[in-house]
């Protein structure tokens, strides 16, 4: 019996949280020794928190960016679409296009990040600072306003 497309892909998508988990518990073990397990108890609360979020997420916002993801992937690669980013990074090469895009993206995420602290979108991305007990699973505590801002 195969599972349908999507279930599978967040299931297998729940699996690679699941190891993510694993080699950052074994990390902070390490690091922290026994201390890392009175950590993960006192973060158990925000953790729980922060999956529900994720899960809801998942559910919710993340199709709907997927698919207009796909939708701008499809008419950027359409019949006779050429957009000049495609000029551009054949001129600078794998090497320059590789170093531009971090520069570039790293800027722009920056100045996303930027615009959520403004009065205007503070409200929304107010729930993302919100985690008491950060870890990296805070990542995932986004209001789904937000996560529109991600796409
Ligand atoms: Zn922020």
């Amino acid at each position: 019996m195969s599972l349908p497309p999507a279930l599978a892909a967040y299931l297998n998508q729940a699996l690679e949280l699941g190891l993510m988990a694993l080699g950052f518990f074994i990390l902070s073990l390490m690091v922290k020794g026994a201390r890392a397990i009175s950590d993960a108890r006192a973060a158990a609360s925000e953790t729980r928190n922060n999956l529900a979020l994720y899960v809801l997420d998942t559910l919710t916002v993340a199709p709907a960016l997927t698919l207009a993801t796909a939708t701008l992937y499809a008419l950027m690669h359409a019949p006779g679409a050429v957009y000049a980013g495609e000029v551009v990074w054949a001129r600078i090469g794998p090497i320059g296009t590789g170093i531009a895009a971090v520069a570039i993206c790293d800027f722009l995420g920056y100045c996303n990040h930027r615009l959520y602290h403004t009065a205007l979108l503070w409200p929304s991305h107010a729930i993302h600072h919100s985690d008491t007990k950060l870890s990296w699973l805070s990542l995932l505590r986004m209001h789904p306003f937000d996560r529109l801002g991600t796409l």
